[in-house]
């Protein structure tokens, strides 16, 4: 048998061209081949994330820069906006960081008011925001533009971002929205294998980490910067995944953004109407709906999620999640990241309908 198909919101399913592009020979990464293949990456990549300036690329997984962006940015206090599993732990980590950080919590499900960051901001001492944009454990898409446009009117406050589940999927355009730090590991809304994360840093934030203090090294953004300039990483990076990373910009560039930005919410559109059909609903609001993922309310405990998934698997191959942190089983969860089509979604929900009769 082989192994499942991953519906389950990162890792995803990689298509065969990538693993094939990741088949290339290795080059020394202190040289003309690695600066062009590094250079290469870069037109197509800045434009799926909306910037003129170089964007960096980390040997870690998401949680690397996620930390980084707090030891580079953080001088007096952070303010992390928590709404689910990967956003709330940005504020233990912040702290593990020996940092400042207050929160603002919502309930798990529910988006980021934005005028709750304008009036947290306005009691003063911060100078540094995290948002996660999309909250992969309860598929909430928080509203990035409202949200960084508040920030933008505190002048000295930098904004960051994760789109590690959005990037490319949706719009995350980084200088018209004033973001400082975007970044997305790669292994959910970009399909890649893990390994890497690729993140733009402002000009701001930048100038922020000059005067930090205990940035350390692996994860110093003015190494980022320097390396950069000779189309390079401060250390020796994966190098087959920046072959899988060029290979999937252009592949993103050959679809067209718009067109990827139509198929996600199309897709997703699909999982939604399966749901409905069972008498299902999102946790999410249709206003902070995600575009990539559906987080299903299972409060009532209708559904023995442990068994189902297991069921789907065990007829179908397929893998689904059975909802992440605190909300495990009375959630779960399905993708339609990457590089999924009307096809492959169409398949899917004909083989949860398959299963869930028994269920329900
Ligand atoms: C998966 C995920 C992360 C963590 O990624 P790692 O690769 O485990 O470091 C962070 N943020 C979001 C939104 C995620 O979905």
């Amino acid at each position: 048998m082989p192994l499942p198909k991953l519906y389950i919101p990162g890792p995803v399913d990689i298509a065969p061209e990538t693993y094939a592009a990741m088949a290339e020979p290795i080059i020394g990464h202190r040289g003309p081949d690695f600066e062009k293949l590094y250079a290469a990456i870069q037109p197509n990549l800045k434009k799926i994330a909306g910037t003129e300036h170089n964007i960096f690329i980390s040997t870690s997984s998401a949680w690397g820069v996620m930390e980084a962006a707090i030891k580079n940015l953080v001088q007096s206090k952070v303010l992390n906006l928590c709404c689910g599993a990967f956003s709330d732990k940005w504020y233990s980590v912040a702290k593990a960081c020996g940092k400042q950080a207050e929160k603002i919590q919502a309930e798990w499900g529910q988006p980021i008011d934005p005028e709750t960051v304008r009036a947290k901001l306005q009691e003063g001492g911060f100078d540094t925001v995290t948002l996660v944009h999309n909250e992969t454990s309860t598929g909430v898409m928080n509203p990035l533009k409202e949200i960084a446009a508040i920030v933008k009117s505190f002048p000295d406050t930098l904004l960051v971002v994760d789109t590690v589940s959005s990037f490319s999927a949706v719009p995350t355009p980084m200088d018209e929205l004033g973001i400082d730090v975007l970044l997305a590991g790669v292994q959910k809304a970009l399909a890649l294998p893990p390994g890497i994360t690729i993140f733009g840093v402002s000009p701001a934030a930048l100038k922020r980490a000059e005067t930090t203090p205990d940035r350390g090294y692996y994860l110093d953004f003015l190494e980022f910067a320097k390396a950069d300039k000779k189309n390079n990483t401060p250390t020796t990076p994966a190098i087959a995944l920046l072959y899988a990373l060029k290979h999937k910009v252009n592949a993103i560039a050959q679809e067209g953004l718009e067109n990827r930005y139509a198929r996600h919410t199309k897709l997703n559109k699909m999982l939604i109407a399966w749901a409905n059909k069972h008498g299902l609903k999102s946790i999410a609001p249709p206003s902070a709906q995600s575009q990539t993922l559906l987080c299903i309310d299972n409060k009532d405990n209708r559904i023995d999620v442990p068994a189902f998934i297991k069921a789907l698997k065990n007829k179908h191959n397929i893998l689904i999640n059975g909802g992440y942190g605190k909300i495990k089983g009375t959630t779960f969860r399905i993708s339609n990241m990457g590089n999924e089509t009307e096809t492959t979604i169409n398949h899917l929900t004909q083989c949860l309908d398959d299963i869930i009769k028994d269920f329900i």
